[in-house]
């Protein structure tokens, strides 16, 4: 059991101002793993203020100095690799062996990319009569969700720091442990205080406090498109800078001439990764309907091959769900995607069999399914993959683009110029192609209700930079 009583404000742990608590289940064993303290508004504030003091030294230190301090955080939580893997399989479900790679080397490669890209940056450039300066926003409020709770904290706090903000976040309370350790690790590196502030709790309460206080400048909040609704329109009283991470529905869509194989299995495989909770996971598999019965065989074998277990067994594949909600949710739209009269090619709505404890549910494929149905059409966030067939390329892009989320998809097809040129009618803020493979320096984000804002690499930075022009008196010519 892992208990922080205090929260990471003006440099110190601080005692909370309420004395409320929130226990962390294992997605595993359903029991408490570890508890933080349930903050109030007064912590939020506090936070804030820290933040808001801090922000005049701190924008003002060299951008080569900030990334010697983000080196120094990667090196600690470099340190605390297996502590953090264990406890984000534990919070989230992901298998140790990927959490390892993904949930904690991805963060530890982010925060080195922030460190040396803070050094490298070009904060101003001349403009004809301009000088042309990019400064740091301000405050930020950082908002997290629990899928990747480090990643999508790094991809906020390093980028802010990078670019010279100070910030206060407040992580996902299904998965915050790793939140403390990574505020364990910014106090080892000697960040000055009130740079990072730590206040866990509810987003209702502590989260409304950070989207509508008028000391913050920015709010940066990855999570479902109904929280960041409400975020955008408490931001919009004091006309903060919004960047919105949000939902997704994305579409893999697989020509006639493409690989099916590799296609089909790289299609389960993105949709199951992280147990399907994954914003931009491929959970809509588009395919000719020529060839539905061969993609569908493909599919059942390749779901099949998934066999839940424990998330802290090196052998484990498929995890666990994050939380009873979770459970909940999921298959409740799998029995949705029954009663609308989708094909159930594997799985379903019952627990998998020899796993007594621990929220898993079943690897589930449904075919034939109807581009409006509920299950093609809203975010499960589970592993569910729904199989879609269509009879020209113009449908197949028609069905990708038939959706309210906009974030990530695939096309695949022998020929890579014509998969380009499918890709490029796809609105999606990201498309692999033939397989291609997650690149940190790229720009991820969505189009449509997907959010808006990118992060990841340089375009991460940029997101918390103003831009200020200072024009020069030219000299007269002689
Ligand atoms: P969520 O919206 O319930 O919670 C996200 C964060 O917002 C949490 O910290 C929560 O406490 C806070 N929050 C909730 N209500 C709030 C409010 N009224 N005001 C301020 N803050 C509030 O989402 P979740 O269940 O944690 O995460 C899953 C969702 O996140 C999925 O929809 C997924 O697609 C999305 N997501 C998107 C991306 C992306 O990059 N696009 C990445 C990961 C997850």
């Amino acid at each position: 059991m892992k208990t922080f009583d205090r929260l990471y404000i003006g440099g110190k742990w601080i005692k909370p101002c309420g004395d409320g608590v929130i226990d962390v289940i294992d997605s595993g064993t359903e029991e408490a793993m570890g508890r933080i303290p349930q903050g109030v508004e007064a912590d939020a504030e506090n936070a804030i203020d820290a933040a808001r003091v801090a922000f005049e030294s701190w924008s003002a230190t060299p951008p080569q100095a900030r990334g010697e301090y983000l080196a120094k955080i990667a090196a600690a939580l470099k340190s605390r690799t297996d502590e953090l893997a264990d406890l984000i399989a534990g919070e989230v479900g992901m298998p140790i062996k990927l959490a390892r790679a993904i949930q904690v080397g991805a963060p530890i490669h982010n925060w080195n990319a922030y460190a040396k890209l803070a050094g490298e940056f070009p904060f101003e450039e001349k403009v004809g009569n301009s000088l042309v300066v990019r400064e740091p926003v301000g405050v930020v409020a950082a908002i997290t969700p629990w899928n990747y709770p480090l990643h999508q904290i790094t991809l906020k706090v390093a980028a802010a720091l990078a670019a010279g903000c100070t910030v206060v976040l407040k992580p996902s309370e299904i998965a915050p442990l790793n939140a403390f350790v990574l505020a364990e690790a910014i106090d080892e590196a000697g960040l000055p205080a009130g740079v990072f502030n730590l206040v866990s709790g509810y987003g209702p309460v502590v989260g409304e406090v950070m989207a509508s206080h008028p000391l913050v400048d920015m709010v940066s909040f990855t999570g479902s498109t109904r929280a960041g609704k409400r975020v955008s329109e408490l931001a919009a009283a004091t006309v903060k800078r919004v960047a919105l991470e949000l939902g997704g529905k994305s579409a893999s869509i697989v020509l006639d001439d493409a690989d099916f194989p590799a296609a089909i299995k790289a299609t389960v495989n993105a949709c199951f990764l992280n147990s399907g909770q994954t914003c931009s996971a491929h959970t809509r598999l588009v395919v000719p309907e020529a060839r539905y019965e061969e993609a569908r065989g493909i599919a059942k074998q390749v779901a099949e091959s998934f066999v839940p277990g424990d998330p802290r067994s090196e052998t484990t594949r498929l995890g666990p769900l994050a939380s009873s909600a979770q459970v909940a949710r999921v298959r409740g739209y799998v029995q949705r995607g029954i009663d609308e009269g989708a094909e159930l090619v594997t799985g379903g709505v019952e627990r998998p069999e020899g796993l007594a404890r621990g929220f898993f549910v079943k690897p589930t494929v449904f075919g034939k399914v109807h581009p409006k149905a509920t299950i093609a059409q809203e975010e499960i966030f589970g592993p569910v993959l729904s199989i879609l067939t269509y009879k020209d390329e113009d449908e197949a892009v028609r069905i990708a683009n038939d959706s309210l989320y906009g974030l990530g998809g695939a096309v695949w097809s022998g020929d890579e110029s014509r998969a380009l040129a499918v890709a490029r009618r796809v609105r999606t803020g990201q498309v692999d192609i033939n397989g291609g493979t997650w690149n940190a320096a790229a720009p991820f984000g969505g189009f449509k209700q997907s959010g808006h804002g990118r992060e990841n690499g340089k375009y991460g930075l940029e997101e918390f930079l103003e831009y200020k022009s200072m024009q020069l008196r030219m000299p007269r010519p002689a």
